[in-house]
């Protein structure tokens, strides 16, 4: 924490800002697990999270993990080992779920994407297209990579899927999408959705889950990759979840009730709205900065642009980290740093979660003087277009 006074403001995307009241619920004595009160609480937070989710059928399973253990959970359960799988290629995050499915020795072929775009769903198609015996099992995708700031084509992808006729699963990362903006998993026929709690559903880090349809639970019965602590055969009955294996991570259940509450107070539309409100805001800011010679927003294709945060591009020999360590120390004000390949050239701004316009812009402002105070040049009227952006809401 760095010396500076005054409120700190975290603006990672994951983990987010955890709201008071979701911290409050947590802060009690632990109940049986096994005993009535604990199961009602977790089968009605399951039940709600499909509403999220969009899904009215799937066979929500949540672990005591970070995302990560979601995804070993969905290469675990779903195949055997020389089985192949077509990653599409986002980023961090795509390459990070690909490296689990190839330590439990399935065969990936990872589709390329030119850096700063958006998922090709007609290479996808034409890959599919080209699989006459259907060896490809699944094909996996990153609805928001978080490394990017960019959001990807789910609907698109699973369209392209169908018409290429093929049988393959569709398995998809929602860790930073979900409860920030739309996710539709019947609609999309997502046969697999990862999810995680410290992004949108403004948890602590350590609560993730799956979501799975008949199908994928048919492809878990078939399935010969080891599994214990994660398999669905142990902890899922009449597509419900029945079981933790071990101890119910119950603290996560008092805090994700929490959490829905506030989500379906404030409502789901109006949820997106706001976080496409603080990102549209985000853009306009960064925008101006560019038009000066200074940062730019990561993704080329606008319409990819994350509501869930933004990827802020460095111009040439101006590091991304130095802009980063002196927002903290100087002004108080945490960002993303940029993952592996994007590492000194990208800081990231985290805007889902429990965030309003106040936080958004003070945030908006202190990068700038950082950005000042490095030296790296910019645009002016960046806060001004972030006002703008915001627009008129009407007094009540
Ligand atoms: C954060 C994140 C993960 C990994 O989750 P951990 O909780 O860090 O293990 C996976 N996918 C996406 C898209 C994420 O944003």
């Amino acid at each position: 924490m760095s010396g500076v006074r005054g409120w700190q403001f975290f603006m990672h995307p994951g983990p987010t800002n955890i709201p008071q009241r979701v911290l409050q619920a947590m802060a009690r004595p632990a109940l049986d697990f096994t005993g009535s009160e604990f199961v009602a609480l977790r089968d009605a937070c399951l039940e709600r999270l499909k509403r999220i989710l969009k899904t009215e059928r799937a066979a929500v399973v949540a672990y005591a993990a970070s995302g990560n253990g979601a995804w070993e959970a969905s290469i675990a359960n779903l195949f055997s080992p020389g089985e192949r799988v077509v990653v599409c290629e986002s980023g961090y995050f795509s390459r990070n779920w690909a490296a689990t499915a190839e330590a439990f020795g399935l065969q990936v072929e990872i589709l390329p994407t030119p850096e700063r775009e958006a998922v090709d769903v007609r290479a996808l198609g034409a890959r599919l297209a080209r699989d006459d015996g259907h060896t490809i099992k699944a094909v996996l995708l990153v609805h928001n990579e978080t490394s990017t700031g960019m959001r990807h084509p789910v609907a698109e992808a699973r369209a392209a899927i169908d018409a290429a006729g093929h049988p393959a699963l569709f398995l998809v990362d929602t860790i930073s999408s979900l409860a920030s903006y739309d996710f539709r998993m019947d609609e999309w026929k997502v046969d697999l959705a990862v999810g995680g709690g410290q992004k949108g559903l403004m948890l602590p880090p350590g609560l993730s889950f799956t979501a799975a349809s008949d199908k994928a639970l048919a492809a878990a019965q078939a399935a010969r990759n080891p599994r214990r602590y994660f398999d669905w055969r142990n902890m899922v009955k009449d597509a419900r979840q029945v079981s933790f294996v071990g101890t119910a991570p119950m603290h996560f259940f008092f805090g994700l009730a929490a959490a829905l509450d506030m989500l379906e107070e404030e409502g789901l539309e109006n949820v997106f709205a706001r976080h496409r409100r603080l990102a549209q805001a985000t853009r306009a800011c960064v925008d101006a900065w560019a038009a000066g010679g200074g940062p730019e927003v990561f993704p080329r294709q606008r319409a990819f642009a994350s509501d869930s945060l933004t990827a802020v591009l460095m111009p040439q020999g101006h590091d991304a980290d130095r802009v980063r360590s002196i927002a903290e120390a100087r002004y108080g004000v945490a960002l993303g740093r940029g993952l592996t390949t994007l590492q000194g050239r990208v800081f990231r701004i985290g805007h889902m979660g429990d965030l309003n316009e106040p936080m958004l812009l003070g945030a908006l402002a202190a990068i700038e003087l950082a950005l000042r105070d490095a030296g790296v040049p910019y645009g002016h009227g960046g806060l001004e277009a972030a006002q703008a952006a915001l627009g008129a809401r009407a007094a009540r």
